[in-house]
């Protein structure tokens, strides 16, 4: 077992954090405070650097890089803010992946050569009001329609929503009820019949684009089928990889707040001593290193088991609860270290604290997470509605 990264793993690991320190740190905080989506600027540069798509297969544009390069790339963008890391993330651990995983020769070659170019962001379309962690329940239908699909309900929660280009929506199929009626469609922005509710207002992640998706007899062509109903393992297979992004998002953010937090203890002094010097603070620097180092190696593990493939759910899923509480933990560890200054709007903790919480309810509860582990721990499946 070899811990250490590949030389070339570390210059792409250094070279996106001098990028990110650059072009998105003196940003991070105007994009919150205006609630302002990063400029089209940011996200071209990352395109040029080749990280839109790096694990795309090159045949179509992409890098054919394994899981971990994009999560170390999106590891350094979220340090700063998860919205610089947003393109990369959406790019090659959102659902493009299930196109590629999944979908038609001709999907593939329409869609992800788009997605590599930066032109067209995928967003996923899961979560109803009445299927949030339920998701077997949703109720949003896609029904023949003169050699086309007819859809007609309502998703919520939608990052991307009314932003992204096109939209991968789960869907039911017939009447089949739970999973089995479950399938998947891409629907493109500027089809009639779907339109986008408010945009989300969250306590955090400002400035990253979030709505319903409202689907009024809204009729898209045959061939955007990507998955039939009957999928839905499938498309939860290939939802592993967005939920090792996801925490890769809520790593970045502990190894930012961990970083702000070092600098300002070899800083700041008190009654004449850095406070770098009081053991008070050596115990918290102690305690938020050890859970980003342990987060950092729960997340590393299930990319590099994944390799070109899909990671395992309970690598996955382990990585993400424990990297989700780290990021929860840590943040908060950050502002006690920073003082009144972690509180103040002009220090980024308090940001990074905000942002912190919307990752352990994205992607899938920490509940639901664990009872996942459970699950594969105890070699039982709990089914929830029995
Ligand atoms: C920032 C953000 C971004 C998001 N982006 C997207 C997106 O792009 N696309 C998308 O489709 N969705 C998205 N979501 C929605 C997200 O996936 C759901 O919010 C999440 O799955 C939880 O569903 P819910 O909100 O309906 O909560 P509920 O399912 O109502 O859960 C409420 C509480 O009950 C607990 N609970 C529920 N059932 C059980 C059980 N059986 N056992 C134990 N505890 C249980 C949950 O853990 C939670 O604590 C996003 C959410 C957020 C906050």
């Amino acid at each position: 077992m070899d811990f250490q990264l590949s030389e070339e793993q570390r210059m792409l690991q250094e070279t996106v954090r001098e990028f990110a320190d650059r072009e998105c740190g003196p940003l991070a905080a105007i994009w919150d405070r205006e609630a302002r989506v990063p400029d089209a600027r940011v996200f071209e540069q990352m395109v040029e650097m080749g990280l839109f798509g790096m694990c795309l297969p090159e045949a179509y544009g992409g890098g054919g890089q394994e899981l971990l390069a994009a999560i170390l790339c999106i590891e350094q963008l979220a340090r700063i803010s998860p919205l610089c890391a947003a393109g990369v993330f959406e790019s090659n651990v959102g659902p493009v992946r299930v196109i590629e995983r999944f979908g038609t020769e001709e999907q593939r070659k329409k869609y992800l050569p788009l997605v590599c170019r930066g032109k067209m962001q995928i967003s996923v379309g899961m979560t109803e009001a009445e299927a949030g962690s339920a998701l077997t329940d949703l109720r949003t239908r896609a029904e023949p329609d003169e050699g086309g699909w007819r859809i007609n309900g309502r998703k919520v929660f939608c990052t991307g929503g009314g932003h992204s280009e096109a939209y991968m929506v789960y869907c039911r199929f017939g009447d089949t009820r739970g999973a089995k009626g479950i399938g998947a469609m891409l629907v493109e922005k500027g089809t009639p019949g779907l339109s986008f509710g408010k945009q989300e207002q969250y306590m955090g992640l400002r400035g990253m684009p979030g709505s319903d998706l409202v689907f009024e007899d809204c009729v898209v062509p045959a061939e955007n089928l990507v998955v039939e109903a009957g999928g839905f393992r499938s498309l939860m297979e290939c939802f592993d990889i967005e939920r090792c992004g996801n925490a890769t998002m809520a790593l970045g953010i502990a190894t930012g707040a961990l970083e702000v937090a070092r600098a300002h203890a070899l800083e700041r002094e008190t009654f004449g001593k850095k406070i770098a010097e009081r053991q008070a603070i050596q115990l918290l620097i102690a305690d938020m290193a050890t859970r980003v180092d342990a987060a950092r190696l729960l997340v590393y593990r299930a990319a590099v088991n994944a390799g070109a493939g899909f990671p395992s759910v309970q690598e996955t899923s382990m990585a993400k609860v424990f990297a989700n509480e780290t990021a929860k933990a840590v943040t908060d560890m950050a502002m006690e270290v920073l003082g009144g200054y972690g509180y103040s709007c002009e220090y980024p903790v308090e940001r990074m604290l905000r942002d912190s919480r919307g990752w352990p309810l994205a992607g899938g509860t920490m509940q639901m997470q664990k009872i996942l582990i459970a699950s594969t721990v105890l070699g039982r499946r709990f089914d929830q509605r029995k």
